[in-house]
């Protein structure tokens, strides 16, 4: 057995090297952390969570020719996918006001916003992730202005099919960030989503309760981050109900 090489390590996943070229493992730690990794702790099947949630999304999305960096789940906690060069950007998209827009703007949390908006934010933890406009984007060449048109073709129509996904479900989009890659297929490049879309990445609220099902349950200190997680997982019909996320390999049983 040989060991893998680990090409990058972030605040909740890890980036392998692939088993065939042009191919990485991603892995989902259980780490979670808010406020620039001012806060963190370790929860427990968090990983597993996320890793069949962004397979499900990812899926369906390829499904309606979504292009997406996602090739196949490997194991509870690994997915199989295609090598990107990610655009240093988190691109936001909002229905309803939460987090970082209400307090910059002063708007009111849980108001429907007139229409969906997109937001860049260049990603740099040093800075912490600042937003930036279209003009500091192109200006410092962090992507060209066909590029910035297709990663906002790419969230909007995200936008579009998660809404309904997640509304036929009794949950509300209320927003999410996404990050895109470039994909280098012969002589052609194009614009696909990558990373990861879960609950870390969305805020979803209960249509009827308003509960929050989502990462802010630990940014706010809520409580029962996992039970929403696995909720969201039960309500979209990727985990049986009794089925608990195992967060280790096999369990060795002494035979003595
Ligand atoms: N988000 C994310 N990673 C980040 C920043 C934001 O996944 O580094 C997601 C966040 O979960 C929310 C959306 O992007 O669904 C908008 O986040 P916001 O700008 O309100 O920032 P926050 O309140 O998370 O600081």
């Amino acid at each position: 057995m040989s060991r893998r090489r680990r090409i990058y390590e972030g605040k909740a996943k890890i980036i392998y090297e692939g088993p065939e070229p042009g191919t990485l493992v991603q892995f989902f730690k259980d780490d979670a952390t808010a406020f620039n990794a001012q806060k963190h702790e370790v929860v427990d099947g968090k990983g597993v969570l996320n890793n069949r949630i962004c397979e499900y999304i990812f899926q369906r999305l390829n499904g309606i020719g979504i292009p997406t960096h996602f090739i196949r789940r490997l194991n509870m906690r690994e997915q199989l996918i295609k090598e990107v060069e990610i655009v240093p950007l988190e691109v936001v998209v909002r229905n309803i006001a939460a987090g970082s827009l209400c307090k910059r703007l002063g708007v009111e949390e849980g108001t429907v916003l007139p229409r969906s908006i997109i937001e860049f934010y260049y990603k740099n933890d040093e800075l912490g992730d600042p937003l930036v406009s279209e003009e500091h984007i192109t200006a410092f060449g962090w992507a060209t202005p066909p590029e910035i048109d297709d990663m906002m073709a790419l969230a909007i129509r995200i936008n579009d099919f998660l809404s309904g996904l997640f509304m036929g479900v009794g949950i509300q989009l209320v927003d999410f960030k996404i990050e895109c890659g470039r994909l280098y297929e012969n002589e052609m490049m194009r614009i696909v989503l990558a990373d990861e879309i879960s609950p870390d990445s969305c805020r979803l609220w209960d249509v009827k309760t308003k509960e929050k099902m989502d990462k802010d349950r630990f940014r706010e200190d809520l409580g029962g981050m996992l039970e929403n997680y696995r909720e969201v997982a039960k309500r979209l019909g990727i985990m049986n109900e009794n089925e608990p996320a195992r967060t280790g390999g096999p369990v060795l049983v002494k035979s003595d």
